[in-house]
């Protein structure tokens, strides 16, 4: 994956068309080539006139927001984040058959959750909770625990010190071209294309660091 400076929009690890039922081919090419793309240029245009930023990863400028000088933070946090934010997103969906989580992660939301079905039901209270645009996580805080979180905008988790496993991005962009307006019915299909080989995968390298 491309982690520094000048980012490139790599390619999708599936085709546009991979997530139908669930998601169209329409809105997973906006998404991917428009809108990442635009958080991808912008990052590259505020880097450009920073040569020691260009030498931090996507993580380590999202990591150490709060000491980067004033007057680029927030765009930092947008484009950054921007960034960030979609490719977890989208290498966190897959048509694989395996629909729910095992191992390490299913006993942590088993412990975390009380059950499989509570944390989806949790899961999709949070994502819909979401005013205006944003994402829900699944994150492990600092004491190792998993826990949801939601954020605003392109705000990412990792500023925060969270280490994130699984994200779902709720702005609108994201499912109005097939939900319209129907959140929860955008909700209940990501179900379906969940990534759970990489949430998993996520959640094993979360738990060495925390
Ligand atoms: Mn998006």
């Amino acid at each position: 994956m491309n982690q520094y400076y000048p980012f490139v929009n790599t390619p999708l690890p599936y085709n546009y068309d991979a997530m139908k039922p669930f998601i169209d081919a329409k809105t997973m090419i906006l998404h991917h080539d428009r809108h990442l793309q635009t958080y991808i240029d912008n990052l590259n245009n505020i880097l450009k006139d920073y040569p020691i930023l260009q030498k931090y990863s996507l993580e380590e400028l999202l990591y150490n927001v709060d000491s980067l000088p004033s007057n680029i933070q927030i765009p930092i946090l947008n484009n950054a984040g921007g960034v960030f934010n979609h490719r977890f997103y989208f290498d966190g969906l897959s048509r694989s058959k395996t629909k729910i989580p095992s191992g390490r992660l299913l006993n942590a939301i088993n412990q975390g959750f009380g059950s499989l079905d509570k944390f989806i039901e949790q899961f999709q209270k949070a994502a819909l909770s979401v005013f205006g645009s944003g994402y829900a996580w699944l994150v492990v805080n600092e004491d190792g625990k998993l826990v949801i979180v939601t954020t605003p905008n392109q705000n990412c988790p990792l500023s925060d010190g969270y280490c994130p496993v699984l994200n779902i991005d709720v702005w609108e962009h994201a499912y109005y071209l097939k939900h319209y307006n129907k959140r929860i019915d955008y909700i209940n299909d990501w179900f379906h294309i969940i990534n759970w080989k990489m949430a998993e995968a996520n959640y094993n390298m979360c738990k060495q660091v925390y």
